[in-house]
């Protein structure tokens, strides 16, 4: 492989990760919206379905880049409370000053109650590439954007609600540790990264990771090879001018353990109640566990 991942020191491969995210940053969400169709979108709605958080949610979403699952948590708590509130108004409920207040605003609320979301990535042009984002949306309220690595996390123990992880673990895999994983050695950067998850969360709190995965159906699994062994890198030389940053995807997509592998490691980091759903057949599949 280009990156020679058997080889590389843990520095080098830090750096070349850093290194794509940095070229890419810009482009970033053209090229997701591209190389999937826009496919993404929908993958990250039903991320959200699955959350389903309630107001007063504490979000953390790790290696969350431009803030895609942030801006949509924003969205759906904010959906959650105006329903609340209508819900509340028709029934002629009790109702706080500040909750009559908020449902007459224009005539909803967009207020997001107590619930936060922090934006956590190691790679400061994504954030900034996000943050200005969030400023031309609109978004300011309950988002805050932390520069951070998952393997490492610069928050207290037993914080949030729910930890997300969108298209970001397949990074912080070791690939060669998880080939001995594979041989009952512990000891990698994915198993690191999934025990911060484990301690930044509340007890209670979901861990929901969406992540690239393996394919089961034999025929659609080969279209997706040649997809995305002849398309994609082509695609991203064309949008981004980067062949090597989107062949680096291909093959860190291909090397990610599979469903069941990524499964158990879950369980390993003290996650209970893991479990998987696969969408379009695998080609992504969204792991969840709670922490007791
Ligand atoms: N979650 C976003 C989404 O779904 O659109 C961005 C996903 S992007 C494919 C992967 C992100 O992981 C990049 O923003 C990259 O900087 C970040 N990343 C890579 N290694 C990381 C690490 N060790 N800790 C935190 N973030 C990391």
């Amino acid at each position: 492989t280009h990156f020679g991942f058997q080889t590389v020191t843990e520095a080098e491969r830090r750096e070349k990760i850093y290194q794509v995210f940095e070229s890419v940053a810009k482009k970033y969400d053209v090229m997701n919206d591209s190389m999937t169709l826009g496919i993404h979108r929908v993958w990250k709605d039903i991320l959200m379905h699955k959350m389903n958080p309630s107001p007063g949610t504490l979000l953390v979403d790790v290696a969350g880049g431009t803030g895609d699952i942030a801006f949509r948590f924003i969205n759906y708590v904010r959906s959650v409370r105006e329903r609340q509130l209508q819900r509340k108004l028709k029934h002629h409920q009790n109702l706080s000053w500040q909750e009559i207040s908020e449902s007459y605003q224009e005539g909803k609320s967009k207020s997001l109650g107590n619930s936060q979301v922090v934006v956590c990535d190691i790679n400061k042009e994504m954030l900034k590439v996000g943050k200005q984002k969030a400023q031309d949306l609109g978004y300011s309220e309950g988002l805050s954007w932390v520069l951070g690595n998952a393997e490492e996390l610069p928050f207290d123990d037993d914080k949030f609600d729910v930890y997300t992880i969108a298209f970001g673990i397949r990074n912080v895999t070791r690939i060669d540790l998880v080939l001995s994983y594979r041989n009952k050695l512990t000891a990698s950067a994915l198993s690191q990264a999934l025990q911060e998850a484990y301690r930044v969360l509340k007890p209670g709190g979901r861990f929901l990771c969406l992540e690239f995965s393996h394919v089961s159906n034999p025929l659609l699994s080969r279209l997706y090879d040649l997809y995305s062994f002849q398309v994609i890198p082509v695609l991203g030389e064309v949008i981004a001018g980067d062949w090597k940053s989107y062949q680096y995807l291909v093959e860190s997509i291909r090397r990610f353990p599979p469903q069941e592998e990524l499964k158990a490691m879950i369980e390993d980091a003290g996650f209970f109640k893991v479990d998987y759903q696969n969408l379009n057949s695998g080609i992504v599949a969204i792991h969840s566990g709670f922490k007791l």
